[in-house]
């Protein structure tokens, strides 16, 4: 499975994409977290990329195109990958199409954590305190001048994703501001409906993948624009509950049409053979 969490800073991206790899081991592909570990290191990539962080900047865009690629290429990332982070721009996901497209891989969702930006530099500082008390060294660009920057660089540059996405039928709007148990859950939802996972235990029939499969591209006509959407994952849920019970009923249909053929068909036998009987006498 290859998905892309999308989403402001604060909106929780984190959090989930670690919930993501533990339920179905696949691993997560953080550009800041590769950028920090590269600051840290003083590699020459970090050496670029360290002032322009800690201003809350973007790195060149072919400097985070090289990093995923390499990382992507790890034997680790073949069972499947969560993109946080990266594409943060259009020339950046259009690269990403462009490099999926030539190691033949296929991008399943792009998952956005819709949140209120207001809540965002609560989080944020929630974030900072937590990583004091846990004596962890805290980012430096986790200030409320920076945030306010990376916001306003989200808003203008990474935004205009969600519509890319959404043209390209990709896109998966969550409530980001719902308990961070209810976003696992409305994501993993989200992710069945889809068909890139399946549901634990059971065996997808070809009927009710079929049918799931229907209900979204059902789901995805009926689709209204994102900002509409409050709670996308469960506007999934119900046609895939209505195609599942229009399968059934079709499956009924079927059945009672062959049994009164059979009845009929059996009637007429009974009928030919009365005829006979009857000229033989
Ligand atoms: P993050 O941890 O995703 O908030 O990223 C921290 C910082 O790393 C960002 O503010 C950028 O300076 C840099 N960065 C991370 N990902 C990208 C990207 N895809 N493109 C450009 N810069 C990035």
């Amino acid at each position: 499975m290859r998905i892309i969490l999308l989403g402001p800073p604060g909106s929780g991206k984190g959090t989930q994409a670690q919930r993501l790899v533990q339920r179905y081991g696949i691993v997560q592909l953080s550009t800041g977290e590769m950028l920090r570990a590269a600051v840290a290191a003083g590699t020459p990539v970090g050496l670029k990329a360290k002032e322009i962080m800690a201003r809350g900047g973007l790195v060149p865009d072919d400097v985070v195109v090289g990093i995923i690629s390499d990382r992507i290429d790890q034997p680790d990332a073949r069972n499947g990958f969560i993109l946080d982070g990266f594409p943060r721009t259009v020339p950046q996901a259009e690269a990403l199409d462009e490099l999926l497209k030539h190691k033949h891989l296929k991008l399943d969702a792009v998952i956005e954590l819709r949140v209120n930006e207001s809540a965002l530099l609560n989080r944020v500082e929630t974030r900072v305190a937590q990583m004091r008390e846990r004596g962890e060294e805290v980012r430096v660009d986790d200030t409320p001048e920076v945030l306010t920057k990376r916001l306003a660089s989200y808003r203008s540059l990474t935004e205009p994703l969600i519509h890319y996405y959404s043209e390209r039928r990709k896109l998966s709007t969550i409530d980001g501001m719902m308990a961070i148990d209810e976003v696992t859950r409305a994501i993993h939802r989200q992710l069945l409906a889809l068909g890139a996972v399946e549901p634990k235990g059971h065996a997808r029939s070809s009927v009710t993948a079929a049918a799931g499969k229907k209900a979204v591209t059902k789901a995805k006509a009926a689709k209204k624009p994102a900002k509409t959407a409050k709670k996308p994952a469960k506007a999934t849920k119900k046609p895939a509950k209505k195609a599942v019970k229009a399968t059934r009923k079709t499956a009924k249909k079927a059945a009672k049409k062959a049994a009164k053929k059979a009845v009929k068909k059996g009637v007429k036998k009974a009928a030919k053979k009365v005829t006979k009987r009857r000229a033989k006498r």
